[in-house]
C-alpha cells in the first residue's frame, strides 16, 4: 500500500494521528497532517485505512500497492494411455 496526504485539504482535526500515531503527526507550525512513511508496513494497514475513512477532509489517499506476481500455470497431468 502506498498512502499519500492533502496538505491543502486538510483541516487540522488529528484523527488521523489518533487513529494512526505511528504513520501520522500534525505540523507543529500550522497542525496540517505530516506522514512518517509513503508505504506503511503490513501491520500499520489497518489502521491507515481506518484513519482514511476518519478523516473529515478526506485527505488521506490510498493507493494499492504492486500486485503480488501470480504463480506460474500448473503443467497439465501426463494422459493416461487405454488399451
Ligand atoms: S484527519 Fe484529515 S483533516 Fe485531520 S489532520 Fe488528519 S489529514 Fe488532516
Amino acid at each position: 500500500m502506498e498512502i499519500g496526504a492533502d496538505r491543502g485539504r486538510c483541516i487540522g482535526a488529528g484523527m488521523c494521528v489518533l487513529t494512526a500515531p505511528d504513520v501520522f503527526d500534525q505540523d507543529d507550525a500550522d497542525g496540517l497532517v505530516l506522514m512518517s512513511t509513503t508505504t506503511p508496513a503490513p501491520e500499520q494497514e489497518p489502521a491507515v485505512r481506518e484513519a482514511a475513512q476518519m478523516c473529515p477532509a478526506g485527505a488521506i489517499i490510498l493507493r494499492a500497492g504492486p500486485r503480488p506476481t501470480p504463480p506460474p500455470p500448473t503443467p497439465p497431468a501426463p494422459r493416461k494411455e487405454i488399451r
